[in-house]
């Protein structure tokens, strides 16, 4: 549960970062009998401008209050953040078409499935085959995939973690260099892909080489990232290299910035060693250690 302190900073973060107008203009104008104010709003996967003025000072009354309520298109709520959703059930996702997908993980973004078919499709026609080894993955599978390696049923290089690292913090670190905690994951968010391999070493053969170039070169045109590049001075935290993760950032940049403004350590629990959550710093080390030219 949230205390009284954090509510009131989330509400105080809450109101800078969606300092727009709060309604959905479709629904205000259809629940309003005023005449039309909405000149524009600013595009969903955008935040509102910091300058923007709210068209409904000085306050309204408690009726409009009420109409006011739906949720806003400028801000992402907490569930699409930590991966709480269904995504069969939620509009907000879609499937994968079967020809793109390499693994058990169907489901992403809309916004970023579409990107990826395109990206694929041209891929394709060029002679370069992309498939989704994973995408989407909610709260639950990641947890599962954490503790599989927290408990030593999956080996991390080779080992049975709970037996080689038995210091909660070191094994921690030690299943961080390629995987995320529970809450943390950007699969969370449906908008990044793992394409065809899940080792670097793939990447340098020649075959994971072409591949690995043509997405370099050409993933940038449809929205593409590799959020997890080569660690040195452009990167000192977070995960290992991943050539194989790519992240749709017209929707992803969106999605970190209202991260840390809506998830504290108070929701990263709930699973072995969460206890050190805290302690690394996961969100400012991990989920906000990206390659800083994904913008
Ligand atoms: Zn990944």
């Amino acid at each position: 549960m949230r205390s009284g302190p954090a509510l009131a900073l989330l509400s105080a973060a809450l109101l800078a970062a969606c300092s727009g107008p709060p309604a959905d203009p479709i629904v205000a104008s259809a629940q309003s009998s005023e005449p039309a104010t909405v000149a524009s709003y600013p595009d969903p996967v955008q935040p509102p401008a910091p300058e923007a003025t709210p068209a409904v000072d000085p306050a309204p009354p408690a009726q409009a209050v009420e109409e006011v309520e739906a949720p806003s298109t400028s801000h992402v709520a907490l569930k699409y953040l930590i991966g709480d959703v269904d995504p069969a059930k939620d509009p907000m996702f879609a499937k994968i078409p079967e020809k793109y997908l390499g693994g058990s993980r169907v489901w992403g973004h809309k916004d970023a499935v579409d990107a990826f078919v395109r990206m694929a499709d041209d891929a394709a026609s060029n002679g370069y085959v992309l498939k989704a080894v994973s995408a989407f993955r909610s709260f639950s599978d990641q947890k599962q995939i954490w503790e599989n390696k927290w408990t030593g049923k999956t080996l991390v290089g080779g080992k049975k973690l709970n037996a080689s690292t038995p210091d909660p913090k070191a094994r921690a670190l030690k299943i961080l260099e390629f995987s995320s905690m529970p809450g943390t994951s950007r699969h969370h968010w449906g908008t990044d892909f793992d394409i065809n391999n899940l080792n670097n070493s793939y990447f340098n053969t020649r075959d994971g080489k072409r591949i690995y170039d043509w997405l370099t070169a050409h993933a940038p045109q449809y929205g593409f990232c590799q959020v997890y590049s080569a660690k040195g001075a452009d990167r000192s935290t977070g995960y290992e290299e991943e050539k194989w993760h790519w992240s749709y950032m017209p929707v992803a940049s969106w999605y970190l910035k209202q991260y840390p403004i809506d998830v504290g350590y108070e929701r990263l629990t709930g699973f072995e060693g969460a206890a050190s959550a805290k302690d690394i710093d996961v969100i400012k080390n991990y989920v906000q250690g990206i390659n800083p030219e994904c913008r």
